[in-house]
């Protein structure tokens, strides 16, 4: 396996794998890879003759006051990982080479499907991923790209991003993996101290237990959100950012539950803010 710096060196690289006729699989990272990522990185290796995995901790989608500089980042233990899942090429750029001095362009996905949800809380996080995202993908220019549903709008402003840019590029969105307890496997879970940890799956149960009261007839949002509400606010050093109920499509509220929705939410536990979701076809 292959680790790159340079975007330039990466171009050339790529421009060569290209030549010799070989498919490019991408899976764009924040590093700290846990199993969720490599999940993303073997679907990867089964589809394309050569995987790319990027690791870069991307400044532009954080906001003022998160985590950025706290951000867990531990390359050598992303360099094993990555081989062993079936990684070939590890891009790790430095911020000043990939957003030199005067850098000016970004890229922004306008409308409902980064104004709620997370896009409340983080003003400008979608803007930042997309920025980062095209200029990736221009650099790598991959057939086939690999992201996680546990970040279900990001993969929704992706989708839209590259079919407003006629992209010619495959989405794949992969199935969050969990822990053994629910709790969606998470670069940001490294923060939780044990009895934080201890109450992080009430994020997956709050989902689960809407799923289950949708499952027996309920279809008020408001009922539903309630109940999740109530069962989060009963585990210590949590504070809910949002609970949503949304159409699939525009990530728009609804009142009553029905056709294909997004159930989401993000919960502060102690000072780590984490995200979950699942989808439902009522
Ligand atoms: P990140 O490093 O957090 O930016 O995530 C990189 C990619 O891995 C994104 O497409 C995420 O959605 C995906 N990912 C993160 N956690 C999980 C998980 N638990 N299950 C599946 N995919 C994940």
């Amino acid at each position: 396996m292959e680790f790159v710096q340079d975007p330039a060196t990466l171009r050339q690289k790529l421009h060569e794998i290209r030549r010799q006729g070989k498919s490019i699989g991408f899976v764009p990272t924040m590093g700290f890879l846990h199993e969720g990522h490599l999940s993303l990185i073997r679907a990867a290796r089964a589809q394309n003759d050569f995987v790319v995995i990027s690791i870069f901790v991307n400044p532009l989608q954080f906001g003022e006051g998160e985590d950025y500089e706290d951000y867990p980042r531990d390359l050598e233990s992303d360099s094993r990982l990555a081989a062993a899942a079936g990684c070939d090429l590890i891009f790790s750029p430095a911020v000043r080479d990939f957003y030199p001095p005067g850098y000016a362009t970004f890229v922004e996905v306008q409308g409902s499907i980064t104004e709620g949800l997370c896009g409340t809380a983080r003003p400008g996080h979608f803007r930042g991923v997309t920025t980062v995202l095209v200029k990736l993908f221009n650099l790598v220019a991959p057939e086939h790209t690999y992201f996680g549903q546990k970040d279900a709008q990001q993969c929704l402003v992706v989708k839209k991003m590259l079919e407003d840019l006629d992209y010619n590029l495959q989405f794949h969105i992969m199935p969050t993996v969990r822990e053994a307890d629910g709790l969606a496997m998470s670069s940001r879970n490294k923060y939780l101290t044990p009895r934080q940890r201890a109450a992080a799956p009430v994020l997956f149960q709050s989902l689960q237990q809407a799923e289950s009261l949708i499952r027996g007839g309920e279809r008020d949002v408001a009922s539903l959100k309630d109940a999740m509400r109530n069962l989060i606010a009963s585990v210590p050093e949590t504070e809910i950012d949002y609970i949503e109920i949304v159409d699939t499509n525009e990530l728009k509220p609804v009142e009553q539950v029905r056709g294909s929705c997004l159930i989401a939410l993000a919960v502060r536990i102690g000072s780590t803010r984490l995200i979950d979701n699942i989808i439902l076809e009522v």
